[in-house]
This record gives C-alpha cells, sequence and structure tokens, in this order.
C-alpha cells in the first residue's frame, strides 16, 4: 500500500488533503490523473448501465433533503456502528474490529441486556488494553453511533434546523420515484441510477481512500414486481450479480482476486433480505467493494406511510397496484479507483535489466491515453511536427506532450501512470510521414504512418 500511496502523490492521482494546514486525518484529494480516473469510471459505468439499457433511467438527487427521509429510511435509528473511546488517550475505535466481527455477533446481544457499568467491564475482560496507549482497562462501553454527519440550515442551529448529509444516494431515488414514473414511460421491471457524494461519519476511517468519510457511490434501485415465491426475485438478484462479476472483469480485476461473502442474516441492514458483498483482496485484508441487496419494499412502503403520498406503481396491463420491490447494486467510486490502483499495480524488469513500475489499466480507464514525445527537443522541425500531432489528437484523447528528459526516462514515466500508447517523433518521422507507436504491456513498437495514428488508436481503446 506504501508503494501506491507513493505513486499516487509523486504522479498526481492522489493527494493527503490539507496538506499546508497539517492534513485532516483521512480526507483524501484527487490531482489531475486522479479525477480523469474517477471520471473514465463514473462515465463508463453510465454508459454501460444508463444510457445503453432501454430500462434503466438517471436522475441527480439534492445531498440534503428534508430529515424526514431519514428516519423513514430507519438511518436516524438505525445506522450506527459501535463506538468504543479510550479514557487515557481519547483514540475511539470500533468495538466489532477490535473483538473481531465474528466474536462480536455472538456477543452483542449480551452487551444489549447489561447494565453500562457491566457492559464496560465485560469489554475490558475482552480488550483487555488500548490498542493505542497499551494502557489497561481505559476503553468505555460500546455505544452505538450514528454514522449520518449532520448539518443546520439557516441561521439558527437547533433541533429545528437540524439536517443530514446523505449517507447513500438510494433514498433520493426512492422520494424521486413517482417523479419518474410519471415523467418517463419505464414500466416494471425498470431501474434509477445516480451516481453521487455519500458522507458518513465513519468512527475509524483508514486505509487509504477505502473508507472515507466523503466517498461517491454509483448505485441503482432495481424496481421489480412483488415477488410471489423466491424465484421471482432470486432471478433479477442472480442476474445482478452476474452484471456486477461483468464489470468487475472489464475493470481488470483477475475474478480470483474478488470473493462473494454472503452476509449472515444477524448482520443484514435493516432494510436488507438479502446482501451479497463482494470482496477485493486489498493489501490489508479482504475488505467489501461492492454490495448487491435485495431491499424488498421496504424503502417505498415506508416513504408512502410516512409521507402520506401514494408510492404504488399501477400495472397497466392488470391495474394491479403494488409496491414494487427492489434490487439494488451499490458500488463505490473511490474503492473502485483503489482496487484498480492495487490491482494494475506491476513491478517488472526489462529486458536490459532495469526495474520498471507499469500501472497495466485497461486503455477505456487509463488517464493518459497516448503521450508524444519528440526524439529531441533541439531540432525545430521535431518538435513543430510533435505538437502538431498532438494539437491534432487532443481533441480525440486525453494527451500529453513530453518532451524533457531521454526517450527511456519518459516511456518510465508513462508507464508508471499508465498511458497504453506512447508517439515518438524522430528525424524519420520528417521523411516518411511515420511515426513510432510504444504499446506499455508489450514495450513493442510499430512504424503507423500519421494519417492512421487516429484509426489506430480507436480501435486499440474500443478493444
Ligand atoms: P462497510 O461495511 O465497508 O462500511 P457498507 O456495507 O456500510 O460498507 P454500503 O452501505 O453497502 O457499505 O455502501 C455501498 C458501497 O459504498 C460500498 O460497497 C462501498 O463501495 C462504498 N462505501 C461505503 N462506505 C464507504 C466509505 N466510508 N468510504 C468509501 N466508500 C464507501
Amino acid at each position: 500500500m506504501e508503494k501506491i500511496n507513493s505513486l499516487c502523490k509523486r504522479r498526481g492521482i492522489i493527494f493527503p488533503s490539507s496538506e499546508i494546514y497539517g492534513g485532516l486525518a483521512n480526507a483524501w484529494d484527487f490531482g489531475p490523473l486522479g479525477v480523469e480516473m474517477k471520471g473514465n469510471i463514473k462515465r463508463e459505468w453510465w454508459k454501460m448501465f444508463v444510457q445503453q439499457r432501454s430500462d434503466i433511467i438517471g436522475i441527480d438527487s439534492a445531498i440534503i433533503i428534508n430529515p424526514r427521509v431519514w428516519e423513514s429510511s430507519g438511518h436516524i435509528t438505525g445506522f450506527s456502528d459501535p463506538l468504543t473511546e479510550c479514557r487515557h488517550c481519547h483514540q475511539r475505535f470500533r468495538a466489532d474490529h477490535l473483538i473481531g466481527e465474528e466474536k462480536w455477533k455472538e456477543e452483542k446481544e449480551a452487551f444489549e441486556i447489561i447494565s453500562e457499568a457491566e457492559k464496560e467491564a465485560k469489554f475490558q475482560e475482552i480488550i483487555k488494553k488500548c490498542p493505542n496507549c497499551g494502557q489497561e482497562k481505559t476503553l468505555t462501553a460500546p455505544r452505538n453511533f450514528n454514522l449520518m454527519l449532520k448539518t443546520f440550515l439557516g441561521p439558527l442551529e437547533d433541533e429545528s434546523s437540524c439536517a443530514y448529509l446523505r449517507p447513500e444516494t438510494a433514498q433520493g431515488i426512492f422520494i424521486n420515484f413517482q417523479n419518474v414514473l410519471g415523467s418517463s414511460r419505464q414500466t416494471i421491471p425498470f431501474g434509477i441510477a445516480q451516481i453521487g457524494k455519500a458522507f458518513r461519519n465513519e468512527i475509524t476511517p483508514r486505509n487509504h481512500i477505502f473508507r472515507t468519510r466523503e466517498f461517491e457511490q454509483m448505485e441503482i434501485e432495481y424496481f421489480i414486481a412483488p415477488p410471489k415465491n423466491e424465484k421471482e426475485w432470486e432471478v433479477p438478484f442472480e442476474g445482478w450479480r452476474q452484471l456486477i462479476r461483468g464489470w468487475i472483469t472489464h475493470l481488470g480485476i483477475d475474478q480470483k482476486n474478488i470473493q462473494e461473502l454472503d452476509v449472515p442474516k444477524e448482520e443484514l441492514a435493516h432494510y436488507s433480505r438479502k446482501t451479497i458483498d463482494f470482496e477485493y483482496n486489498f493489501p490489508f485484508g479482504l475488505k467489501e467493494l461492492y454490495g448487491l441487496a435485495y431491499r424488498t419494499d421496504f424503502d417505498l412502503k415506508n416513504h408512502e406511510k410516512n409521507s402520506g403520498e401514494n408510492l404504488k406503481y399501477r400495472d397497466p396491463s392488470s391495474d394491479e397496484k403494488y409496491w414494487p420491490h427492489v434490487i439494488e447494486p451499490s458500488l463505490g467510486v473511490e474503492r473502485t479507483l483503489l482496487a484498480v490502483l492495487v490491482e494494475s499495480y506491476r513491478e517488472e524488469t526489462t529486458p536490459e535489466g532495469e526495474l520498471r513500475i507499469v500501472m497495466k489499466f485497461p486503455a477505456w480507464l487509463a488517464p493518459i491515453k497516448v503521450a508524444i514525445l519528440p526524439l529531441v527537443k533541439n531540432n525545430n522541425e521535431i518538435v513543430s511536427k510533435s505538437q502538431e500531432i498532438y494539437h491534432q489528437l487532443k481533441t480525440k484523447f486525453v494527451c500529453e506532450y513530453d518532451q524533457s528528459g531521454t526517450v527511456g526516462r519518459r516511456y518510465r514515466r508513462q508507464d508508471e501512470i499508465g498511458t497504453p500508447f506512447a508517439i515518438t517523433v524522430d528525424f524519420q518521422t520528417l521523411e516518411d510521414q511515420k511515426v513510432t507507436i510504444r504499446d506499455r504491456d508489450t514495450m513493442k513498437q510499430e512504424r503507423i504512418a500519421i494519417k492512421e495514428i487516429e484509426k489506430y488508436l480507436r480501435k486499440k481503446i474500443d478493444d
């Protein structure tokens, strides 16, 4: 992870946030290459799951919405993690992480029925020392901590002006269900997609951009008719499981680095009947990359109950009215990027015996698609030919022009940022109007006519 962190900073992919003020723990900023990569991920997902499908449409809802939404969704009462704090160093921890998620599952109920003092004694019996300062018997009893970030709207900071930054994008979709239905020609089954920021006041954010308090989600709520038997939801659920698998392959991630966890019943979120976590083999362990949940009709039903508005669907052929059930693939943008960075990082030895660090991103995901490198920078004809090619290609692909240092060093630099193609303009180009195109992965070079470059690259990038 250290190597990836350092490469991200060195090459402008991800920076620790607010560095000039000493930083802010676990906040990250995306640099020029990081923003390109995040954009590529979001655009590709939108293209594949919204624009290229006739049964899914998109929305972009507000981040701060009526707080009553979070009452209906169950987030105000149910969206919490067990928190413990060291009385000595004041470091906070997730009790379930300290005890171990398996053991916490066994112990949780026992904790709920005893007094605060007993809870503390019992917890200190299991976790004797603070993992940070090493003091004994300083950890407080675990207490539930709501993960929603609060804010206040308007000049008064009181209960009536309290609002939340959304902890998931899903609810923005549910509250717009009738708006979308009434303004589109969709019939069940169909989906509504959204990409946007979500916020969670995580107790122990860590592991680079894996767990942060501010992140982006790509979510789809896929509405189906109320199932008459298990098969009727298992079939579309399985369909979405396969689609997520396909997306993971498209990212260039080897399926052997993915494990599916069928989340045990007692750990399911309050709205879920079944959830599969797609876990990726990160350097810090096997951890959730994406989730796929069968949310039943929990959300629409509760919103109807609490808002008084009709949120049922009327089947146009049978006239039957019902709350649709929902299958939800939920994907984090930053976790996608982190998994891609980990998966693509390679250290290779060149035939000349040099170390080459290369990011083997799929071409569609690479932040820069092609680098244009004049062989020398002190020959006007070579430089102006290179610039002409650069300006031409720039309107079609994200390109970089680089004339500093030896060509070898420039190739290394492009390898490190995963640029799939590098074009070298040399003396012969001036004679034959051809350039050398080097492939990042094979390091093979081909001579291509200048007028063929665009076609050549387009084919390679789209393949
Ligand atoms: P975890 O168990 O890791 O806290 P979760 O089960 O709470 O995750 P979901 O509520 O299912 O996560 O959110 C859907 C997706 O959003 C996750 O699979 C992940 O990709 C992303 N995500 C959730 N929380 C964070 C976070 N704090 N930082 C970055 N991405 C996140």
